[in-house]
């Protein structure tokens, strides 16, 4: 028996533009937000989780001060007042630039949207630099489950070592290893450093958890690079201070289930021990980029991520745009701004086609800098000439990430939660269960018995059919 994908359209779309976005994070949400007030378009946003993803504070969650609701509110919830918006749950697997839709699974339903403008927002991944068997070992951080597995694994640790039969087991468990000294590796690094010493001082007999130790490791010079020698220095002897284990020019080479081995610039290898390991090293744009390549005169860079045209628009497609951190445009880095202007900036220039307005002038990006956290009362700001770090960076990375999580009531929930956390010493959050720590790794091996059986994706997905 086989299935026909269903095709979906709004009801009275003849006359309407048909806007479809592709992602819920900061690019998707900000371009369907923009599209408010126009009543003249059908915007359809298609994305794989039912949640819109504070990526930024992903950490906070690992190591228990939030809750994964307070950064991720429902996109529909988000949306659920804007008339000419509608959500659908659905990974995109394949984009038919010919045929202008989009096909989109959901549990083996597929549906096939059609578009008259596509803004393309699937953001990026974890990667491995080749080695994907590294993830079994070290997860990345990119999504909630991600998120909630490293919590599962490091307040695990703290518990197995409360009854290691061994020094050596012990050590080995309270060893934990961060790789990537860029903002997420640090806050990280910093954010157990500080669960070690702090929320978990009185809390074990046997084991004395502010006696863990904490490395961080990158392949590069130093610490923090996007911020400059003299930040990436100031951060690193905070860190050191905090009594973190910096090793830079430290690549990693292998890892496996009970440590890693690493390798210093002059090729010497060593291993360290540990049971907890955590990659935040490197990204790799959404596999929907190839798609687009493919398709289209444009090309993809070194991370997967799609060279656009000045207008953010795909070269020879100009009613596609690829925005965020699958976009590559002059060198702009994997930042929320990027997402968000280009998002602004793609809607703006729809909306100029739709009034029969000239073009805008090409998208250029306001840089408004960036910071990052390394302790609670101390983080690093870089705005052009103007750096600095301690208390007063740090009440402006509050302040900031308070303006962009969404919704009046997360942003409640999360000044008491970090009331608590900075203020007090305790986590709200320290709930981990065996299905977080173990789900990802069942869904892959679920995925990988079912591959045999897909389908193989036809080019034009309107003559896709799948076997039921
Ligand atoms: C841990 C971490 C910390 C960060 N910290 C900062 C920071 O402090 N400051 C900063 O500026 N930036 C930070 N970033 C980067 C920032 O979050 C990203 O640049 C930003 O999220 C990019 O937005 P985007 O819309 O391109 O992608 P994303 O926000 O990643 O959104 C991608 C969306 O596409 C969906 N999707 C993906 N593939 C498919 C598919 N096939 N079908 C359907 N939907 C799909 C996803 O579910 C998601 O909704 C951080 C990122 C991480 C991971």
């Amino acid at each position: 028996m086989t299935v026909e994908p269903s095709v979906t359209t709004p009801s009275d779309t003849q006359t309407k533009h048909r806007i479809v976005i592709i992602g819920s994070g900061f690019g998707g949400l900000f371009a369907a937000r923009a599209l408010k007030r126009r009543k003249d378009v059908d915007v359809t946003l298609i994305a794989r989780t039912t949640h819109h993803l504070f990526q930024p504070l992903l950490y906070q969650v690992a190591t228990g001060v939030l809750s994964e609701g307070e950064i991720a509110p429902a996109t529909r919830e988000v949306l659920s007042h804007q008339k000419n918006a509608r959500v659908l749950l659905g990974e995109v697997t394949h984009i038919g630039l010919d045929t202008r839709t989009v096909a989109h699974e959901v549990m083996g339903r597929q549906t096939v949207t059609p578009y008259d403008s596509l803004i393309v927002a699937a953001g990026a991944g974890q990667s491995y630099f080749g080695n994907d068997q590294f993830s079994d070992h070290a997860p990345g951080m990119k999504t909630i489950d991600d998120a909630l597995e490293l919590r599962g694994r490091i307040f695990g640790a703290f518990e197995l070592a409360e009854l290691a039969p061994t020094e050596e087991e012990r050590r080995r468990l309270l060893t934990f290893v961060v790789v990537g000294a860029g903002p997420t590796g640090v806050e990280m690094a910093g954010q157990i450093a500080e669960l070690a010493q702090r929320t978990l001082r009185n809390d074990f007999r046997v084991i004395n958890p502010s006696e863990a130790r904490v490395v961080l490791l990158d392949a590069g010079p130093g610490v923090l690079p996007s911020f400059g020698e003299n930040l990436g220095g100031k951060a690193r002897a905070k860190l050191e201070e905090m009594g973190i284990e910096v090793l830079t020019s430290t690549k990693v080479v292998d890892v496996d289930s009970n440590g890693l081995v690493i390798e210093s610039q002059d090729g010497t290898r060593s291993r360290i021990e540990s049971k907890a390991k955590v990659w935040a090293a490197g990204v790799s744009a959404s596999p929907l980029g190839q798609q687009l390549s493919a398709q289209s005169e444009s090309g993809l860079d070194r991370a997967g991520r799609v060279e656009v045209a000045p207008d953010l628009t795909l070269k020879g497609r100009p009613e596609v745009f690829v925005i965020g951190d699958m976009m590559a445009l002059r060198g702009l880095p994997g930042v929320a701004q990027v997402a968000i202007q280009g998002a602004r900036y793609a809607v703006k220039v729809i909306t100029a086609r739709l009034d029969g307005k000239p073009s805008p002038e090409p998208f250029s990006y306001f840089d408004k800098g960036s910071m990052a956290t390394i302790s609670r009362f101390s983080a690093v700001v870089s705005m052009g000439k103007i750096q600095f770090g301690g208390f007063i960076a740090w009440l402006a990375w509050l302040g900031l990430h308070l303006v962009y999580i969404t919704g009046f009531k997360s942003r409640v929930t999360t000044l008491l939660h970090w009331f608590v956390t900075f203020i007090g010493r305790g986590r709200a959050q320290r709930v981990t269960t065996a299905q977080q720590v173990l789900g990802r790794r069942a869904l892959q091996m679920l995925a990988e018995q079912a591959r045999p059986q897909l389908p193989p994706v036809a080019d034009d997905p309107t003559t896709w059919r799948p076997s039921a």
